[in-house]
């Protein structure tokens, strides 16, 4: 008989490698957006996993997708094609600018596709030259190597010997600090459309216009990574719609699996020809679990009710932050889009957004921070008003306890 394990907090620091560092409880179960811990305590959840659990937990749609396809076929390796994930990629190529796609695993493995992709069109399109990379300081776009160099935190990329080369590093919502890293090397400009990771920041659409066109003037490919801003988040299927401006590529994870794990990347059939049979490949991108729990996923947040709806809890959540700053001025700021909000830590606060996160889990809220200036909301797209109301009370205690301790 198989051994039963003790599972406690304590066993994470003997088992795991000591790369997290998670909360001192242990969740078990969720429903829509609530939480509950090994000891039955309850949490309201507007963190969703960071952004990845799109429509809350255990959603009747995702469940049947999960429960259905598990019981048909799990894998069948990239030699064979399968159903959910042939259906899934007709749905993504039909609702965007779009017309190939592949699949993968992560945020990270998606990006590193796109930038792999971005650099074989260059060298085949214009030669060897053209290989630079610009990407944005304070940007995120995974933990593999090259896409941590890529990414604008050097704290993040350093440390492991020497870098995969001709990555720049220009200013987000700077214009003239793109223009002047430009040429005909460049192959690529990317960027996520709100910064996520960096802190709630959105592009401008002066700066998104601007970008667009220095990539048809330098004919550099403009690579959009919508990992966290896409499925919906923003109140649109992706972000690029609210600024219509079309990129050239675009990766897509977190919110598409709605906690399954998948990637994807879009792009045109002009440039998806450049990666021929043998260029790139994974073995579990586009299985046939994940595809199906994507496509349900997507099928339940792409309607009119449910991308309107995100714009209406996003007006719910500014109204109750604004209450709550009113009465404890904590707050410069809430910037971001859809359920995709950033509470801006005004300067008496500076430097203290993991106190709130912390205060907010003490009364049964999970929160998220982006940097150390920034607590971060990230929610399902259809928590319903009455947990939001709930997550707000809570938030609002929390705000109270950190003020107060002052
Ligand atoms: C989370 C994130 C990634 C990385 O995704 P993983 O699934 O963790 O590899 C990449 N880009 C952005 C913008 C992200 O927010």
């Amino acid at each position: 008989m198989a051994e039963q394990i003790q599972v406690t907090r304590s066993l994470f620091d003997d088992v795991m490698v000591p790369n997290y560092a998670p909360a001192k409880m242990i969740p078990v179960k969720g429903q829509g957006s609530r939480v509950w811990d090994q000891d039955g305590r309850e949490y309201v959840d507007f963190a969703g996993g960071i952004a990845v659990s799109s429509l809350g937990h255990c959603h009747p749609a995702m469940v049947s997708a999960l429960t259905e396809q598990a019981g048909k076929l799990w894998h069948l390796s990239n030699v064979l094609t399968n159903e959910p994930a042939l259906r899934l990629a007709s749905k993504l190529v039909q609702q965007t600018f779009a017309e190939k796609v592949f699949f993968a695993n992560s945020g990270a493995e998606a990006n590193e596709a796109a930038f792999k992709l971005a650099r074989r069109w260059a060298l085949e399109v214009h030669g060897e030259h053209k290989h630079e990379i610009i990407s944005f300081s304070k940007s995120f776009h995974g933990r593999t190597f090259f896409t941590v160099t890529v990414g604008g935190q050097a704290s993040y990329s350093d440390g492991f010997g020497p870098k995969p080369g001709a990555v720049l590093h220009a200013e987000f919502n700077n214009l003239d600090s793109v223009k002047a890293l430009m040429s005909e090397r460049t192959c690529a400009v990317v960027l996520e459309p709100i910064q996520g990771e960096g802190g709630i920041i959105p592009a401008t659409q002066e700066f998104l216009d601007g970008v667009r066109a220095l990539c048809d003037q330098h004919q550099a490919l403009l690579v959009m990574d919508e990992v966290q801003t896409g499925v919906g988040r923003t109140g649109s299927l992706y972000a690029y719609m609210n600024y219509q401006v079309e990129p050239d590529i675009l990766t897509t994870a977190k919110s598409l699996g709605g906690g399954f794990p998948i990637g994807a990347m879009l792009t045109t059939t002009e440039i998806a020809k450049h990666l021929k049979v043998g260029t790139h490949g994974t073995t579990y991108g586009g299985n046939p679990l994940a595809c199906a729990v994507a496509e349900a996923v997507i099928d339940t947040i792409n309607t009119p009710e449910v991308l309107q709806g995100v714009l209406a809890k996003e007006q719910l959540f500014r109204q109750r932050l604004a209450a709550i700053n009113e009465q404890y001025q904590v707050f410069s700021e809430v910037r971001g889009k859809g359920m995709l909000l950033g509470a801006v830590l005004n300067e008496k606060y500076q430097g203290r957004a993991r106190d709130f996160f912390l205060a907010a889990a003490d009364h049964g809220l999970m929160a998220l921070v982006a940097g150390v200036n920034v607590v971060r909301f990230a929610p399902s797209l259809v928590i319903t008003e009455q947990d939001i109301q709930d997550g707000m009370d809570r938030f609002e205690q929390a705000v109270a306890q950190v003020v107060n301790a002052a």
